[in-house]
């Protein structure tokens, strides 16, 4: 096992990976920029550094100085987390240029699943079922591009091969859209992402999101843990997430679960990762590959009892996968809450000093958050400041733990969007496991 690693990355994230090291007996060595000197897991850190000025660009996303902090400090290797790093496939091979190992997948993997048209056709490759769609990048031969949509039929969704973040898209209903749609699509995505490489699907829709957890190690094994279900969203961003997924049973599981698995091993694939799917009709439609942890890692955790970030660094050390497929099993029912600094209406970030926070407690309730009394939220990066994690016996019990626990948190000084997840809680198709990736948009009139 490794004797110290860097954790490049800051916020709940970089304590809950903190915590994963402490267990394992790994020194920590936090980077940092000069607007989080006071972010609990760098009080908490066997060293720190300042990697650079409160900008992503010149601190968190800096990998110069991220590499030379784990130079100077002698670290072993480099944990990313997610977001920021997480998936640049630069960075990766960077890492092991300079004699670092890197916690994640290799480079020729990220790069392939960073694109999405050649990751689905990887998945394709490999048995996985995908979302109808050409597959290929659209060029501008218009005439080309108006009999393709035809055949996929309307709706149709462009999409940038190098998108993330729920960026990148745009849905066309009608044939008189497609042409311009698809030239600002190419345009954002050559500003946003450096690639203007577009592709076209099927737009489905009323779907769910459903994703799959999976794990590989460098022996050749791989297991998946099961699905959550990420449909609550806003802007193609993940409010609620929830593990098992409503609906799915033992059979489908069991069948997308080993196809992913088996996937990872035709791909070589290393770490935690996860394949993303939209579930409509009974039918699953692979989107895209995440090769890093996840926001919504402890829902699976919760109802799995396996802890993934330290299998993730066991794996990264060259430990094999600590349990097989016939071991994972599942108890119960898991929900997890995003709470952002934000008005819960307006959604509009609102940094500021947190004046009082208590925390939640009791059965099933797990909070994984940086912050605390006094701590000054910045203003510089993503709004989400932590997450509520209830588990219960079943999906009841789990919203009801939950309940309880969004009544009992005081976070004040600064806005949240409590009020909307207590809202979500309540409401009566997600009580009943109704919702789809525009279900709340539609709730909250914008959609
Ligand atoms: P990103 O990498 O930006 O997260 P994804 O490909 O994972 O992009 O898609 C994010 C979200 O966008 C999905 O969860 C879904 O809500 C919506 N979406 C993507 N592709 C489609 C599609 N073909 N039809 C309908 N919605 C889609």
């Amino acid at each position: 096992m490794f004797n110290k690693i860097v954790i490049a990355n800051r916020g709940e994230i970089a304590l809950r990976i903190l915590r994963a090291c402490r267990e394992l007996g790994i020194k920590v060595v936090a980077v940092h920029s000069e607007a989080d000197r006071d972010l609990k897991h760098v009080r908490l850190a066997d060293e720190s550094v300042c990697i650079g000025p409160a900008s992503s660009a010149d601190s968190y996303l800096n990998i110069p100085a991220i590499i030379s902090a784990a130079e100077v400090t002698d670290a072993e290797a480099i944990h990313p987390g997610y977001g920021f790093l997480s998936e640049n496939a630069d960075f990766s091979e960077k890492v092991k240029q300079s004699g670092f190992v890197f916690i994640g997948p290799n480079a020729e993997t990220i790069r392939m699943m960073g694109d999405k048209i050649s990751a689905k056709n990887a998945m394709l490759a490999a048995g996985i079922p995908c979302v109808p769609g050409n597959n290929d990048p659209l060029s501008d031969d218009d005439q080309k591009n108006l009999k393709m949509a035809k055949e996929i039929g309307y709706p149709v969704i462009i999409k940038a091969a190098g998108g993330g973040g729920g960026r990148g898209m745009r849905t066309v209903h009608t044939e008189s859209a497609l042409i311009n749609s698809i030239a600002m699509t190419k345009a954002e995505a050559g500003s946003a992402f450096g690639n203007p490489t577009v592709y076209m699907e099927k737009f489905l829709e009323d779907p769910r999101h459903i994703e799959f957890q999976v794990m590989a190690d460098s022996h050749g094994n791989a297991i998946h843990l099961g699905e959550r279900d990420c449909s609550m969203q806003r802007r193609h961003q993940k409010v609620v997430e929830e593990a098992p997924a409503p609906g799915i049973t033992p059979e489908q599981r069991k069948l997308i679960g080993e196809r992913c698995a088996k996937a990872c091993i035709d791909i070589g694939y290393l770490g935690a990762g996860t394949f993303e799917f939209l579930y409509e009709k009974g039918e699953f439609y692979f989107i895209e590959m995440n090769t890093r942890v996840q926001v919504e890692h402890p829902v699976t955790e919760m109802i799995t009892g396996f802890d993934i970030v330290k299998e993730q660094l066991r794996i990264a050390a060259g430990e094999p996968l600590s349990i097989t497929q016939d071991q994972v099993t599942f108890t119960g029912h898991a929900i997890e809450c995003r709470l952002n600094a934000e008005d819960p209406k307006t959604f509009m970030p609102c940094p500021g000093t947190i004046d009082q926070f208590h925390m939640p407690g009791g059965p099933g309730i797990r909070c994984e958050t940086h912050i605390y009394n006094g701590y000054k939220v910045p203003p510089y990066y993503d709004s989400m400041i932590g997450k509520l994690i209830a588990h219960g016996e079943d999906r009841k019990s789990a919203i009801a733990r939950m309940n309880t626990a969004l009544s009992e948190i005081i976070i004040d000084g600064i806005k949240t969007n409590i009020p909307l997840q207590q809202d979500i809680m309540n409401d009566s198709a997600f009580g009943l496991g109704q919702q789809n990736i525009h279900y709340l948009e539609k709730k909250l009139g914008i959609y």
